[in-house]
């Protein structure tokens, strides 16, 4: 049996209230999926929860939908939440990013500009139509933030206070830990991240995944050097930076997010 199909709105949703919702709608339930009246349709708002809607009326720039029964409760808080700050790369792999983030249920996602970051404009509505669209696909009752662009370190004042930020250092001994020094710490080279995770439970998160260039000495000294700031390892191997998003949010959401 099909799934009934889940659209975002930003109406207020509560039972007997009939929206009407606009072309798009209209298009994408009418044409794309064929529904006519007496069709079905769950929608959410990412803030009353997720309700079934029923089709009443339907034309080519309108649809109404007659709210029947709420599916399900819009969680109230709740566990802490994980932030991703990413440096933009290649459009593809930055959609894939944004895509991954959000079924990896980031709160937030925030694209930053460090040094080497190579692509330095982001278009924010084609970022946030795919975050929709994922969070409509992957059962999401609300949709991350996904913020302008901004400077990495003005991305890092930004982050509340005491939140957890986790810094995926791919640097090796390469990079100038010739010191050879432990895992962790202001100057040692960074902990895997499973084990940094463990200290970290219940705390709010913010991850933090380079460019394809990676960080540069500077600019890791700088986060060494920063309170609450974790560096972590994902392992021997570099990954690209949507590998090393998915990986390090999945890591998250084992240890300290809402898979456990
Ligand atoms: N500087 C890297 C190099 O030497 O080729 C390339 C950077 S990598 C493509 C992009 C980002 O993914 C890194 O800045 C880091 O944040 C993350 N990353 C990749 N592999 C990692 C690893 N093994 N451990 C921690 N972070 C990693």
């Amino acid at each position: 049996m099909p799934t009934i199909p889940r659209l975002y709105v930003d109406n207020p949703l509560s039972e007997g209230a009939v929206l009407a919702l606009g072309e798009e709608a209209a298009n994408y339930l009418s044409r794309v999926l064929r529904l006519g009246i007496g069709g079905e349709a769950r929608l959410f708002n990412g803030r009353d929860g997720e309700w079934l809607a029923r089709i009443e009326a339907v034309g080519s720039r309108r649809i109404d939908l007659l709210l029947a029964q709420q599916t399900r409760a819009q969680p109230q808080g709740g566990g802490p939440g994980v932030t991703l700050l990413f440096a933009p790369v290649k459009k593809d792999e930055t959609d894939l990013i944004v895509e991954k983030a959000t079924e990896l249920g980031a709160g937030a996602i925030w694209p930053v500009l460090t040094e080497r970051t190579q692509t330095r404009t982001v278009r924010l509505d084609r970022f946030r139509k795919i975050a929709l669209e994922a969070a409509e696909q992957t059962e999401r009752l609300d949709l991350p933030e996904v913020a302008e662009v901004q400077a990495l370190p003005r991305a890092l004042e930004a982050l509340g206070p005491g939140t957890a930020l986790i810094y995926c250092d791919e640097a090796g001994d390469e990079a100038g830990d010739k010191s050879g020094a432990a895992w962790g710490g202001a100057s040692g080279r960074a902990g895997p991240m499973l084990e940094v995770l463990q200290g970290l439970k219940g705390r709010d998160a913010a991850i933090l995944v380079g460019p394809e260039g990676g960080f540069t000495p500077f600019e890791r000294a700088g986060l060494r050097g920063r309170k609450d700031t974790f560096p972590v390892s994902l392992g021997p191997r570099i990954l690209r930076a949507e590998t090393a998003v998915v990986a390090a949010l999945s890591l998250w959401q084992a240890v300290c997010g809402d898979w456990g």
